[in-house]
């Protein structure tokens, strides 16, 4: 009796230490060169010594995040980031830190930054577009159905995987909204409709954002781009949706665009319908990549 006790004990022991995080230090990677700057650190090449996996590893200085006040907005990223696992999300394997700096160990996303590519480019193919597009898609569907919001897609926010996959990375500014079925299973009979729907319709920034990144590829510019920021907010509130005649854009496309962005939240195009629509259909490449 006493001996089935023990071993029950010592089974519970080890998957309790399996369970617990491995706790990274600097001493883990070989460091190599330097992937590219951001407004609180660098962003470094790295290897993991037991695996050889190669990582990007970004270091965030504690002074300038502080500064910034940020610390709470990195603490919300790396909680929702590290719990997301799809092939068009930039993966968060974990944090460490030190007492100068925070360490972020990221998924390397070898062929860098989406804006570059743009901006080499000028404006996609709608090939090349609405294989991005459908990817983004699935991505945020996924976030969604995390009731995860991201908030903040825009092609800065993109970098590009070796296979020429995209990856959403900085979640700074995304959200977890509560899952009112979990936390207030009790009271939901009394919630209104407003409250039910409500993390549904903020999901929908998502759609908005992603209307006009698919603009952003095919036209090389922002839709409401203007001189002044009090005219880009003007031409936002009254979508001035305009297709200028060069460069040439199927009708198909502008269709598409043009319900994605519409300015009552609940009519914008939902993620799962937009891979039914014919432009998706005819132009996504099946494999989900674009290779380049
Ligand atoms: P911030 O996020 O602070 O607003 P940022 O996006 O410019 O600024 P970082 O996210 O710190 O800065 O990244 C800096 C640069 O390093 C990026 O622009 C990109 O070129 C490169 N980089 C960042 N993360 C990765 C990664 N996981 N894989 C490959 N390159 C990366
Ligand atoms: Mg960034």
């Amino acid at each position: 009796m006493a001996i089935a006790t023990d071993t029950q004990l010592a089974q519970k022991a080890s998957t309790e230490a399996a369970a617990e995080k491995k706790r990274w230090t600097l001493n883990d990677f070989d460091i190599g060169k330097p992937l590219g700057r951001g407004k609180f650190g660098h962003v470094y090449i790295a290897k993991e010594k037991r695996s050889n996996h190669i990582v990007a590893l970004k270091v965030l200085f504690k002074s300038q995040l502080k500064q910034s006040q940020v610390e709470h907005q990195l603490r919300r990223e790396v909680e929702i980031q590290s719990h997301l696992r799809h092939p068009n999300i930039l993966r968060l394997y974990g944090y460490f830190y030190d007492q100068k700096r925070v360490y972020l160990i990221l998924e390397n996303a070898a062929k860098g930054e989406l804006y570059k590519e743009l901006q080499r480019c000028k404006y996609f193919s709608e090939r090349r577009a609405a294989t991005y597009i459908a990817s983004l898609a699935r991505a945020l569907i996924y976030c969604h159905g995390k009731h995860v919001i991201h908030r903040d897609i825009k092609p800065e926010n993109l970098l590009v995987g070796a296979q020429g996959d995209l990856k959403i990375a900085d979640f700074g500014w995304s959200v977890h909204t509560f899952n009112r079925r979990q936390t207030m299973c009790g009271t939901l009979d009394y919630l209104p409709p407003e409250m039910v729907e409500s993390a549904e319709h903020d999901a929908s920034v998502d759609i908005w954002s992603l209307g006009i990144l698919c603009y952003e590829f095919l036209y090389g510019i922002p839709p409401f781009e203007a001189k002044e920021h009090s005219d880009t907010y003007r031409r936002i509130l009254l979508v001035d949706l305009k297709f200028p005649p060069k460069p040439v854009v199927s009708s198909a496309a502008k269709d598409l665009i043009s319900q994605m962005l519409v300015r009552e939240t609940s009519k914008r195009l939902p993620l799962h319908k937009l891979l039914e629509h014919p432009w998706i259909i005819q132009n996504a490449d099946p494999s989900g990549v674009y290779k380049f």
